[in-house]
């Protein structure tokens, strides 16, 4: 589903993807490891073009990202063919980002009514079903600010599901809540790995990428230094960087 080739990007010279290849198979859980300033973030941003790339491409379900290739030559998309990518890839950051003037509900229903076009009674249903599958069904007319960080992150990720995306991207989407929180949201993002979703997650959560990943990429300084089966990776690494970054995570 996704296939990334020789991606790379720098940020005034600073190169901070130098090269990553990737490939993600449809239902396939990838987590993310690595420690900061990686390029974790900036490669899921590059994915749904939150950040253009320098060189090298990326295909999602076959689409090139950002470009279409006519005769040997690349273009740039426009505007609108690149919100109608991005739309088929759904995002959650680390810190909530609901909008706080509405409901739980009416975050969820926004994009599906303002950008697909469903009517308002359609968009609610699935709404309604969503809060449901995230385990929040009392909490439609509750507004952000009512909701503890772990409740938001669960309506983030119920509204980036609304859009019915074909990609997950989550960064670091546990890393801001109290503790005491973590677990409900790994566990929405756990029985959406069961489904079947294609997600890609950046994560310090060593058991949950031990747990739910079909394989763990291990980045560093730009570049993939390893990748495999988290018990692979995370139980016998075989590169002294992923091994010091694993003690560190202890
Ligand atoms: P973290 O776990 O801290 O989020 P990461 O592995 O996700 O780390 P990135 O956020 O991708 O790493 O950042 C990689 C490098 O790129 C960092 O040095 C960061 O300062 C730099 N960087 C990221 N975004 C920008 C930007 N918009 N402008 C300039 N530099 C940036």
């Amino acid at each position: 589903l996704v296939h990334a080739v020789n991606v790379t990007k720098a940020f005034h010279g600073n190169e901070v993807l130098k090269g990553i290849d990737m490939d993600v198979a449809k239902g396939e859980v990838v987590c993310l490891l690595g420690p900061s300033g990686s390029g974790k973030t900036t490669f899921l941003r590059c994915i749904n073009q939150l950040e253009s790339i320098d060189g090298g491409r990326i295909w999602v379900d076959g689409d090139l990202m950002g470009y279409a290739e006519k005769n040997g030559h690349l273009h740039h998309l426009s505007d609108k063919q690149v919100a109608a990518q991005r739309r088929e890839i759904g995002m959650v950051f680390q810190r909530w980002n609901l909008f706080p003037h509405m409901t739980a509900l009416e975050n969820i229903m926004e994009a599906p009514v303002q950008v697909a076009g469903q009517s308002k009674a359609k968009a609610k249903e699935r709404a309604l079903a969503l809060l449901d599958q995230v385990g929040l069904k009392d909490k439609p007319s509750a507004y952000p600010a009512q909701l503890s960080g772990g409740q938001q992150q669960r309506v983030a990720i119920a509204r980036a599901l609304a859009m019915d995306p074909k990609l997950m991207l989550f960064d670091e989407p546990t890393s801001a809540l109290d503790p005491e929180l973590v677990g409900e949201v790994l566990k929405v993002m756990r029985q959406l790995a069961q489904d079947g979703m294609t997600m890609i997650v950046v994560t310090h959560e060593m058991s949950f990428a031990r747990e739910v990943a079909d394989r763990v990429v291990f980045m560093d300084g730009g570049v993939v230094v390893e990748q495999g089966a988290p018990k692979d990776v995370i139980n016998n690494p075989q590169h002294e960087r992923t091994k010091s970054f694993l003690r560190r995570m202890r």
